[in-house]
């Protein structure tokens, strides 16, 4: 289609393309991008935004980077795609080894997979399908504090937060779960003793039918943008490990270093049974998710009447997406990621410090390469895209939440647009 306008094309999109939480026919025009490179997106009209999104946390390393995009076209000349059952590949088994070395000790055995969400409900299935195997076939249910984000398929859907959610929709239609309070917000805030009790007792509880709990380590992501202090992760895992029930970490927004830990359950310093990953695995060039279980996992599903986990999707293992994991991977070792997040912080606390005290903003808060302004309105969504690309800057807020996390990347100046729009938006709300 060489040749269309773009009045043409985005005609077209509006006819045919269905966009995450969009209305069909579409009712509020995208921005038509054409070309994306460092860390700016050209749009067709001519327009360059920094984006402030790293494409939904995933191109920590920006657009068009030489190392990746040689990995992806050495490893397209090689082989672009085999299945994965009977059949494997050094791309995927190196990969696996990488991800194993790098997350926290014990996680032995990864399952390579298409998206977040299905990385989900692989490691509910491996949680649900250990209890099976040993005869404990009443656990199945999933514990998670309110507030959280995992995902869009029905599993996930079914541990997203239950009232201010995205899922409320589905109500009724999702398996029936545990729900708590999330913890008490603040990275630096005290552990609150109350808090720990309650989970506690909950997780006692409900152990005989809970086969896992679930959360998103130290930051709540699209559902609030929290952030919470690791020491309750640490508990929960002396929680869960006392009353036998598994314990699963979604990293898939945290993992590779945004939190300014490599994966934010070394905050905490602890291992969960089963951890997920995705977005940033392949620096965001293509869509691919992993679970990662602990041979206790593992060795109690191969002791059971199915002794294979049950899943097999058509694209695991994908050798183009495994490539640009491993270079992405690369990329963070040789390019000393932490300081990299470490100067973003610095510049995104400097940068938004000062909103505190403007008036509709009711709270700020920075951690790693995260920053977040919480306003005491939903913003509205046309407004606020027009007040922060007349800044130059891409940003996508939701409710009351305006937020950034910028490819690592990012020269200061560029943190500083970013932060500029943000109190732009928060300004105009
Ligand atoms: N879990 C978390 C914490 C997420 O932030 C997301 C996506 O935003 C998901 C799961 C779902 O991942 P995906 O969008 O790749 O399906």
């Amino acid at each position: 289609m060489h040749g269309v306008r773009p009045d043409e094309l985005l005609a077209l999109d509006a006819r045919h393309v269905w966009h995450p939480y969009g209305a069909m026919p579409g009712k509020v025009a995208p921005l038509l991008v054409t070309e994306a490179a460092g860390v700016r997106l050209t749009l067709a009209d001519g327009r360059e935004l920094v984006d402030g999104m790293s494409s939904w946390w995933a191109a920590i390393h920006g657009y068009r980077h030489p190392v990746l995009d040689a990995a992806l076209t050495e490893q397209a000349g090689r082989m672009s795609h085999v299945m994965f059952g009977g059949l494997t590949h050094e791309p995927a088994i190196r990969l696996a080894r990488e991800l194993v070395d790098l997350t926290p000790d014990g996680l032995e055995h990864v399952f390579l997979c298409d998206s977040g969400s299905v990385s989900i409900e692989v490691a509910v299935k491996m949680c649900l399908q250990y209890w099976h195997s040993l005869g404990r076939r009443g656990k199945r249910k999933l514990l998670t504090w309110r507030g959280g984000y995992h995902g869009d398929t029905f599993h996930p859907m079914s541990v997203c937060d239950p009232d201010g959610g995205m899922h409320a929709l589905w109500r009724g239609t999702l398996p029936e779960q545990v729900f708590l309070p999330a913890p008490p917000a603040g990275f630096d805030a005290p552990v609150e003793q109350a808090y720990l009790d309650e989970l506690a007792a909950a997780v006692e509880r409900h152990a005989d039918e809970l086969a896992a709990v679930i959360v998103e380590p130290v930051v709540q992501g699209a559902g609030g943008m929290r952030f919470h202090n690791p020491g309750y992760l640490r508990a929960l895992r002396e929680i869960t490990e006392a009353a036998g029930v598994l314990l699963i970490f979604d990293e898939i927004a945290t993992g590779f270093g945004r939190t300014g830990a490599l994966f934010a359950a070394g905050h905490a310093g602890v291992t969960p049974d089963v951890l997920c990953l995705g977005k940033a695995l392949t620096g965001g060039y293509l869509t691919m998710a992993a679970a990662l279980c602990t041979p206790r996992v593992a060795d109690g599903i191969s002791q059971g009447e199915v002794p294979v986990l049950a899943h097999g999707p058509t694209f695991m293992g994908n050798p183009l997406a495994s490539s640009v994991a491993l270079a992405s991977i690369g990329l963070l070792r040789d390019r000393d990621w932490a300081a990299d997040v470490r100067r973003i912080e610095a510049a995104l606390i400097g940068g938004l410090g000062g909103a505190a005290t403007v008036d509709g903003v009711r709270d700020v808060r920075v951690l790693g390469a995260i920053g977040v302004l919480q306003l005491d309105h939903p913003v509205d969504m046309a407004a606020a895209t027009k007040a922060a690309t007349d800044c130059g800057v891409w940003l996508r807020p939701f409710r009351d939440l305006v937020y950034a996390m910028p490819p690592y990347v990012c020269e200061d100046a560029d943190v500083a647009a970013i932060a500029n729009a943000m109190l732009a938006v928060a300004a105009q709300a």
